[in-house]
């Protein structure tokens, strides 16, 4: 039986890794993100997965040094720094914690609502959180955003200048939301300056093994367990947690809270990351996705570790 208050002894923990990476590699179903060209150029072969222990061990298989673009789990963390300068209220109130059932660019979702962008974890909700990042001007947002994510990361992330030149020549529809975010009044800032700092972000490079240290400061109450650096608060981690338990993949997390039982967050370019509250994290990357948006490999390796080490959140026996 695995104890309750801890991942389970280390040999056993890097075991399973292997195990499920063994178990799930030769599995090839889903397709590579092609709407941001430059992502259909990924190795859709490639596969690494990840557990980050709050205690600060690491396990590892696969591609785990292999980076990408972070793309949408971006927004979990840009939202906890958001959380961390402005506060529970502020950013609840402004873009919200409710899942709206609907793909993640939908601009139905956002005049369903009057403009109400309704989570963080959707592309409206993620550039009226990034308009609410610290800084004077977008260079120094953009400063914010990048430093904050290394903190998470335990290290210097860089900017993937290609992505970010690919997305930048085909956001159409990102700009088009953020224009229509303005018409509502939730974002005060010029809208396709926001849209930039949100697409560098986005482009920011992370290994399956960041997003495993990344997920584990969320786990840790807000310290990387590698650096001992403080990143947010423990409230903070509680809210970010909550949102992605509702929101962090796609309009199928309802489903994923069911099978899985973890707050994640999944991104279009292959990275999953899930938090086990107190214990760890698990980062998977493999870029085949489902219709959704989420990579096919990562979920199955996440739901097979989050059994195998007892980590649902609502398991009591
Ligand atoms: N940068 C991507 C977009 O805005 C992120 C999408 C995602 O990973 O869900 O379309």
């Amino acid at each position: 039986a695995v104890s309750t208050g801890s991942l389970p002894g280390w040999g056993l923990v890097d075991e399973l890794v292997h195990v499920v990476h063994d178990r799930y590699r030769s599995h090839d179903e889903g397709v590579v993100a092609t709407y941001i060209p430059v992502l259909a150029d990924a190795d859709p072969g490639a596969f690494g997965v990840c557990v980050a222990e709050t205690s600060g061990g690491i396990h590892e298989a696969g591609d785990t040094g292999v980076d990408f673009s972070v793309q949408s789990i971006s927004k979990a963390f840009v939202y906890a720094l958001v959380c961390e300068a402005l506060g529970h209220e502020a950013v609840r109130e402004r873009v919200g914690v409710n899942n709206t059932g609907l793909g993640f660019s939908s601009v139905m979702a956002l005049e369903l609502n009057e403009g109400h962008p309704m989570n963080p974890m959707v592309n409206a909700g993620a550039l009226a959180t990034t308009a609410m990042m610290p800084g004077s001007s977008f260079a120094e947002q953009w400063e914010n955003v990048r430093t904050g994510l290394s903190r998470f990361a335990g290290r210097q992330l860089a900017l993937d200048g290609e992505v970010y030149r690919s997305e930048s020549a085909t956001n159409m529809r990102n700009k088009a939301i953020a224009r229509l975010l303005q018409s509502y009044g939730r974002i005060d800032l010029d809208p396709l300056g926001v849209v930039d700092v949100y697409t560098r972000q986005c482009s920011l490079l992370v290994t399956a093994r960041d997003l495993a240290v990344m997920g584990a400061t969320l786990a840790d109450g807000g310290v990387n367990p590698l650096t001992g650096d403080r990143v947010v608060s423990g409230q903070v981690c509680r809210d970010t947690l909550a949102v992605l338990a509702s929101t962090g993949m796609y309009e199928r997390s309802g489903e994923w809270l069911f099978e899985i039982g973890l707050p994640a967050k999944s991104g279009v370019s292959g990275g999953i990351v899930a938090v086990a509250p107190g214990k760890g994290a698990i980062g998977t990357f493999s870029p085949r996705l489902d219709p959704a948006g989420n990579s096919v490999r990562g979920q199955r390796a996440t739901g097979y570790l989050s059994r195998a080490l007892g980590l649902n959140v609502f398991a009591s026996a």
